[in-house]
């Protein structure tokens, strides 16, 4: 039986190249989204993989999608915290709702899937689960202080419960990636991304497919003893 993997925030970005490459290297995948129907509706339709639509920042929310989908599905078996939000601004112009709405999302979903999550991987004596953190979670970004702190905080999520998933057969890993050519950093002005570029030592920005493969060799058979780490895929812009 091909193992069920659920990839957050699965439709467009990132998160489609590691539902695509998962579903490639054999697993079953689901693909969850927040709310852009248009995006989900094409991923569904071209790839056959299922897209879910729920919050990850809400806990009801997440338990209840969990549940569906083990008994649409099937139990879950690999878990891929990737759903991510931005809300950039400095300290001082950062509104308190940017602030909480970036954690909730960000930082909350992690432990909000891991809850569902959690309880068959450690049953079944085997679990998988890769949190998507950021280069600016390990190096902080001026305007980012919500993003940041949120990102920062799944490395520090990633090695606690690492911890608690060893002696049941749970690796928790995370993927830290530099800046990728996604919708997200599209947002990002043309002159900021030159200077971002100008910064990156391997002279490009990153694609998705390459953190797709990190995340798939997390998730595979042979990534057993590989745990509490964070694999940084960023063209040598940030060496941790
Ligand atoms: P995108 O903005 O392209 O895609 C975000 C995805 O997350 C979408 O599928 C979106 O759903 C989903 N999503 C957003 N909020 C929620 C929510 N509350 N509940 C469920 N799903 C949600 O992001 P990227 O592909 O660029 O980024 C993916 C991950 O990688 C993020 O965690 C990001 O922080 C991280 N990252 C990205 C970098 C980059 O350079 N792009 C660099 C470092 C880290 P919908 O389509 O419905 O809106």
């Amino acid at each position: 039986m091909a193992r069920v993997a659920v990839v957050t925030g699965g439709t467009r970005g990132i998160g489609r190249a590691i539902s695509e490459t998962l579903k490639r290297d054999g697993f079953t995948v689901v693909a969850n989204y927040a709310g852009n129907e248009e995006k989900a509706r094409a991923f569904t339709d071209e790839t056959g993989i299922p897209a879910y639509k729920f919050n990850v920042g809400d806990y009801d929310a997440t338990q209840a999608a969990c549940a569906r989908i083990a008994e649409e599905v099937g139990p879950i078996d690999v878990l891929v915290n990737n759903a991510g939000i931005t809300r950039d601004g400095t300290l001082m112009k950062m509104s308190y709702d940017d602030w909480t709405e970036v954690l909730r999302v960000n930082l909350g979903g992690c432990f909000n899937m891991a809850k569902a999550c959690f309880p068959h991987m450690r049953d079944q004596k085997w679990g998988r689960i890769v949190n998507i953190g950021s280069i600016n979670g390990q190096a902080g970004q001026y305007g980012q202080v919500n993003y940041a702190a949120a990102k920062s905080g799944i490395h520090g999520f990633t090695k606690a419960l690492a911890q608690e998933g060893a002696r049941a057969g749970i690796t928790v890993n995370a993927i830290a990636p530099g800046y990728i050519d996604t919708e997200m950093v599209a947002a990002v002005p043309e002159n900021v991304l030159e200077k971002i570029v100008a910064k990156i030592p391997v002279g490009r920005l990153g694609h998705a497919e390459e953190i797709a493969r990190g995340v798939s060799f997390l998730a595979s058979e042979d990534a057993g003893f590989v745990t509490g780490s964070t694999l940084s895929i960023n063209g040598g812009q940030h060496m941790y």
